[in-house]
């Protein structure tokens, strides 16, 4: 057990209880896409889970990423930048979007219209958290890890200003400068 760092407050979720719910959530995924899945996970907060969850599912995935953000520090800019595509087309493929955590819901709403552009066979959310105290956009999350309160986590690939991301837990940042 490494030294807990000074700036985070609490462990919210510790990392048997992240692995006991990743391999649930693989078993879910496998038995919803037995012909196969895209998983397009999005950078940089979801390669953790990304690469956890793939191993958790036992059906044919292709893994795709892209790089879309609307956050600077620990607030939602409200503006959506695309800053990696996809390197394959999705036309007619059953396609799941794998997330980080999903906040007022602006950066999944975003990519929802876009991939859909794309006439995808299905396409549907996987995220590991969800902090639905501050949904702005609603939108359809079929597989979530863990519902959490309104707090600014860390860890797991979750980041404040790149750091923590390799903590193996989900811990609460205290109040940030
Ligand atoms: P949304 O567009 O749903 O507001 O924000 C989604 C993105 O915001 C996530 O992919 C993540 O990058 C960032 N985000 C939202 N809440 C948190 C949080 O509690 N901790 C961290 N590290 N990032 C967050």
């Amino acid at each position: 057990m490494r030294n807990f760092d000074p700036h985070l407050c609490s462990i919210l979720i510790d990392e048997k209880a992240i692995q006991n719910r990743v391999r649930e959530l693989g078993a879910e995924i496998s038995a919803q896409y037995p012909d196969g899945v895209v998983l397009v996970g999005i950078l940089t907060g979801a390669l953790y889970f990304l690469v956890d969850l793939s191993r958790a599912i036992s059906c044919p995935i292709e893994i795709d990423l892209i790089a879309i953000s609307s956050y600077v520090g620990t607030s939602s800019s409200g503006t959506v930048t695309y800053k990696k595509d996809l390197s394959r087309e999705i036309d007619d493929r059953h396609v799941l979007i794998v997330e980080d955590i999903v906040d007022t819901g602006r950066t999944i709403s975003a990519l929802l219209t876009l991939l859909k552009d794309r006439n995808p066979r299905s396409l549907g959310i996987c995220t590991l958290l969800d902090k639905p105290d501050r949904r702005i956009v609603p939108v359809p999350i079929h597989h979530c890890g863990f519902t959490i309160p309104d707090q600014f986590v860390v860890g797991y690939g979750l980041d404040y200003n790149q750091a923590y991301r390799n903590l193996p837990y989900i811990a609460v940042l205290n109040e940030p400068k």
